[in-house]
């Protein structure tokens, strides 16, 4: 386990409950230095209220929280300086322009970074003079990254970004996310899109009706969860398929007209399925491999779908 001050977020224990909803019930997880965090699960799991107690916007009702080594509500003020927070849509007047808007948020500060180059760095050159109401889903959302950025903060804040982008936005904020993280800065985020915390975060938590039920890289989550892989195939009509059976891997074979679907574990399964195929020349066409994924990890440890 790295050393305390590897960690740039801390969260032991915490609690929150508005009224009678108990929407954080007991979290603990660490963000290291330098890395993409995230905080995954499906809507109402608790992760804007985890994120929001770690950014000093609500106070949890039990357990502690250090940001950088500090307490997020006593040293809310030394803490602003050196954490970027996403804003919310809402948060926005429709005819503040971009240039304004960075102008106001850089006035915030002791210190900014220039706001132009930090408009260009988003691909917002152009949109200087649009006003906020005219500007796509993706483009709000690469402004509300560089008001975030304003600050050159070490550890940045973004609570699900690209909620609502279509495909090709979406990628284009991971790529802005991962250039974060390439110039030191640590990043904590919230997603329920299981997809963008495989591609996006080198460790996750997965929040579950206000609990942390599991935690890791997602290559760790997928490997102890759901170690299975799929090799499907088509091959010649009568095909023996009984040398597969002696693989030490396999878990299942299905045979169907023409196509073979086999199932196995570890690492070594794939390798063990070409060499069998080889050594028995066994006719291949349309070979193709599967394994699993954060959704299926997440089906397995919460026993639903990630959108029920
Ligand atoms: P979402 O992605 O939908 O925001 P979430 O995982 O971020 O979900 P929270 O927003 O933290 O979850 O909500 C957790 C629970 O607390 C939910 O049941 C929600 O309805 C409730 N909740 C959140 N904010 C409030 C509030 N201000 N007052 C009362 N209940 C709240």
């Amino acid at each position: 386990m790295p050393p305390a001050s590897d960690y740039a977020v801390e969260v032991r224990g915490i609690r929150k409950r508005y009224g009678r909803v108990v929407a954080v019930a007991g979290v603990d997880f660490e963000v290291r230095r330098g890395e993409i965090f995230g905080l995954i699960g499906p809507n109402g799991a608790g992760k804007t209220t985890t994120l929001e107690c770690v950014e000093g916007i609500r106070r949890p009702d039990a357990g502690s929280i250090a940001v950088l080594g500090l307490d997020p509500h006593r040293d809310a003020a030394r803490l602003q300086r050196r954490i970027g927070v996403q804003l919310q849509q809402a948060q926005l007047q429709k005819r503040i322009k971009v240039r304004e808007a960075v102008r106001l948020w850089s006035a915030l500060f002791d210190q900014p970074v220039d706001g132009d180059l930090l408009l260009s760095q988003l691909g917002l050159e152009s949109k200087r003079e649009a006003w906020f109401l005219h500007l796509s889903g993706g483009q709000k959302q690469r402004l509300f990254i560089a008001l975030a950025l304003i600050n050159d903060p070490e550890l940045v804040f973004l609570d699900e970004l690209t909620t609502g982008l279509d495909p090709q936005a979406r990628r284009a904020i991971w790529e802005l996310v991962r250039g974060i993280r390439a110039r030191g800065k640590t990043v904590l985020l919230t997603t329920h899109l299981m997809e963008e915390a495989e591609r996006l975060c080198d460790r996750v938590a997965i929040l579950d009706h206000g609990r942390i039920v599991e935690s890791g890289t997602p290559a760790e989550l997928v490997a102890r969860h759901c170690p299975e892989r799929t090799v499907t195939f088509r091959t010649d009509p009568g095909v023996d398929p009984s040398p597969f059976h002696g693989l030490a891997e396999l878990i299942g074979l299905e045979v169907e007209a023409e196509r073979l679907t086999l199932r196995g574990r570890g690492d070594d399964f794939l390798s063990a399925v070409i060499d069998c195929i080889s050594a028995h020349r066994v006719p291949v066409r349309d070979f193709h491999t599967e394994r699993a994924n954060l959704e299926d990890v997440f089906l397995t440890v919460t026993g639903h779908s990630v959108r029920e």
